[in-house]
């Protein structure tokens, strides 16, 4: 059999209780096969369904000793690091994350850098954490004896109740009542018993910023993005990067080809707007094998549904961003692939600002990583939807921590954005490439014009566009998410017309 490629598990719907019963029927919009763990515990059940790769059982995503079980859906990127501090050698990001737990406690999720969330039943009480950026979402559902968790929150949408235990620090979800989600960076630590909970941070924002000579954060961008993108890919096997042809995911591919020797790239466009060019000129520079993928706008807009029902997420401008992607990863076929992207470097560099002023850009940086909890951009079911698993190397823990941290001269500097960054990647891609201006994924896809363009051809008045874009995809997330909806049934056309009618009438 080839080397495990993918993660053992992509998601999970998992139960702790004290008691008897049975775990609910599975519902994920990840495609895979489904695992069943049952572990019998002193003073609690763990059970759960795994989804996961149909090539691989799930073995290394579960970890059992007689006092502890543990699960995990996605993976480590500092392996090595942690089994430093290890007598052990142990196989598999479960046991890994078992055996630290024995030596920290929940202390041990401060020391993980990954993508990934996970339950730990232990002694009465049951630990559910999120990795630093909350890339995996973990939702809760918390009664009286009884935990349910999910990687989607419509696992739990038919066991949403009311009287579910308020989180004190989690978001609820909405039209789930009693459905929480995990915080990026958090632990939830419940206590079966006495149904108590606590939230417990391990990871936060940096907040302080650090001066750094050019060449010396030039070269500390380099080396980190070099070891985030060595640390997602297989030895042995050729790496996949979506690939714009901007900055981001140049970078990516870049190093991408420089750690595996070879590289495959794909983009997308549609038949409103593409960037295929552009990607082109940096597939021939790293001589990857590249292929490029045109969705016709209506199959695009038609696929709505799907990108909120695997998002999750209720912002719209998220949702944009999203859906070309999604509308990739569908197209994409073939077997399971493991998929690098450039994703989420505008974030801790401001480069979706288009700002010069450094007071603002920082605010910018500050803002935005305050709030980009729960927007589930990096989420692995969008991918998932066909099959396939994501990873980010711009939000890797050390990537992310540095990039944050720079001062914002070094974002901004010599009239151009992110030139930290570019400066890092100047020597391995075309010189065109690197003083690229940024273009975001829905500009380039024209997926937000053909979205605005969609509710005025419906008679939506300009000024109410974006209004009504929210209402679409409230809608969208009622019916798939909420209501269990199948998206194939659903009708973005449909929706529209409705929200569009709504929207009209409102304002006359
Ligand atoms: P820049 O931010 O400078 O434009 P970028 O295009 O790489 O760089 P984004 O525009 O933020 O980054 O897009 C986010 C990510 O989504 C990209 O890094 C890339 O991995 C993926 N992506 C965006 N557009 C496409 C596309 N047309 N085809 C394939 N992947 C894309
Ligand atoms: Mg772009």
């Amino acid at each position: 059999m080839a080397a495990q490629d993918l993660p053992a598990a992509f998601g999970f719907l998992a139960s702790a209780r004290t008691g008897g019963g049975r775990l609910p029927e599975a519902v994920f919009a990840t495609r895979g096969s489904l695992t069943g763990v049952d572990a019998r515990l002193p003073g609690q059940t763990l059970t759960a369904t795994l989804v996961h790769s149909p090539e691989f059982p799930p073995d290394a995503a579960q970890a059992r000793d007689t006092d502890i079980a543990v699960l995990i859906a996605g993976e480590l990127y500092n392996r090595e690091e942690l089994r430093s501090v290890l007598d052990s050698e142990p196989d598999g990001d479960a046991r890994l994350i078992l055996e630290l737990v024995r030596r920290y406690g929940p202390h041990a999720f401060r020391l993980l850098n990954g993508r990934f969330a996970a339950v730990v039943s232990t002694g009465g009480h049951a630990l559910l954490a999120a990795d630093h950026a909350g890339s995996v979402p973990l939702y809760v559902c918390v009664a009286p004896g009884e935990v349910l968790a999910a990687t989607e929150a419509k696992a739990l949408a038919g066991q949403s109740d009311p009287r579910g235990f308020p989180l004190a620090g989690a978001r609820r979800v909405h039209g789930l009542p009693g459905v929480y989600q995990v915080p990026a960076g958090a632990v939830i630590d419940v206590d079966l018993a006495a149904g108590t909970a606590g939230t417990e941070r391990t990871w936060a924002p940096p907040l302080a910023r650090r001066i750094m000579e050019e060449s010396e954060a030039v070269a500390a961008v380099r080396a980190a993005l070099e070891r985030a993108v060595t640390a997602r890919i297989t030895p042995g096997r050729t790496p996949l990067v979506v690939l714009s042809g901007g900055i981001d995911s140049s970078g990516v591919a870049a190093c991408a080809h420089r750690a595996a020797g070879a590289l495959e790239s794909v983009s997308m466009g549609t038949d409103t707007s593409d960037e295929f060019a552009q990607a082109r000129l940096v597939a021939d520079h790293l001589g990857a094998g590249h292929r490029e993928i045109t969705v016709p706008t209506a199959d695009l807009l038609a696929q709505l549904p799907y990108a909120v029902w695997a998002a999750e997420s209720l912002d719209p401008h998220i949702i944009e961003y999203l859906l070309p992607l999604v509308a990739l990863y569908r197209a994409l076929g073939g077997p399971a692939r493991r998929i690098l992207t450039g994703y989420g470097a505008d974030i801790p560099l401001a480069g979706m600002h288009r700002e010069d002023r450094l007071p603002n850009l920082d605010t910018a940086v500050a803002y935005d990583m305050a709030t980009f909890d729960g927007l589930n951009e990096m989420t692995p079911v969008l991918s998932a939807l066909g099959g396939h698993w994501t990873t980010h190397p711009y939000w890797d823990r050390e990537v992310l921590d540095l990039l944050v941290s720079l001062e914002a001269g070094l974002k901004r500097r010599y009239g151009r954005d992110k030139w930290v960054l570019r400066a890092a990647l100047a020597d391995v891609l075309p010189e065109a490439t690197v003083k690229r201006p940024k273009l975001g994924v829905h500009e380039g896809s024209g997926t937000t014009s053909s979205f605005s363009l969609l509710l005025q051809e419906q008679g939506v008045a300009e000024q109410h566009v974006e209004a009504a874009k929210t209402q679409v995809v409230r809608e969208l997330f009622d019916l798939t998410v909420v209501g269990g909806r199948r998206p194939a049934e659903v009708s973005t056309d449909e929706v529209v017309r409705s929200v569009a009618e709504r929207v009209s009438k409102d304002a006359a």
